[in-house]
């Protein structure tokens, strides 16, 4: 079971480097696994991972299992799991068009459909210095029901039941906060209403496979 999770980990924190959502050691994942988290190691870079580098805590951050450090930011993945008992994987990126958007201290509005694998929007927590617990403070304070929260001159949390869902979640706000700026740069965004997101919200409850 454990194996598999990092296999897993292993896998979508290559393709967080393959489709351009972070360089080098930036950013983080874990997968809670009943009272565990599994979370990847700090300051690694994803190519030269393996499963044996991902780390495995406790409820609290005591490492149970592996020999390396675990990600600087474990204090806002713990956070997000003792917040809401749905999340079972986090995954976080400075992909460049959501933290571009962060620098601005702008959320994401509705402005495509795609939003709503996040939410009816995409709130702004404010700004803390990485690997402190004021960080995590600011992002459970600021993401209530969202499945995703923009981080104040840093990046972007995804949350989902699982690490493919959270990973897609990561992925499409990427999307949408590209577009989001482009729309800003090139003119006037035209943004959805709150009934128009809330029928998208319901349709992508039922939505894959
Ligand atoms: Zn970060």
């Amino acid at each position: 079971m454990l194996k598999q999770l990092k296999e897993q980990m292993l896998y979508y924190g290559r393709e967080m480097i393959a489709r351009n959502l972070t360089t080098g050691s930036g950013g983080n994942l874990s997968v809670r696994a009943g009272d565990r988290i599994v979370i990847t190691p700090s300051g690694m870079e994803y190519l030269a991972m393996t499963v044996a580098d991902m780390v495995v805590c406790d409820g609290r951050g005591r490492v149970l299992e592996g020999d390396r450090r675990p990600s600087s930011e474990l204090d806002f993945h713990l956070a997000l799991y003792n917040h809401r008992s749905g999340i079972g994987a986090v995954v976080h990126t400075h992909s460049v068009f959501a933290t571009t958007l962060a620098c601005m201290h702008r959320e994401i509005p509705p402005v495509h459909y795609l939003i709503g694998f996040a939410g009816p929007k995409v709130p702004l927590a404010p700004y803390a210095t990485f690997g402190t617990p004021e960080l995590a403070r600011a992002i459970t304070g600021t993401i209530g029901d969202s499945n995703a929260v923009l981080l104040a001159n840093h990046g972007l949390v995804a949350v989902g039941g699982t690490l493919p869902a959270a990973f897609n979640v990561a992925e499409e706000i990427e999307l949408v906060a590209r577009i989001y700026y482009q729309t800003l740069v090139a003119g006037e965004p035209k943004i959805l209403s709150r009934e128009q997101v809330d029928e998208v919200m319901v349709k992508f409850k039922g939505y894959g496979q």
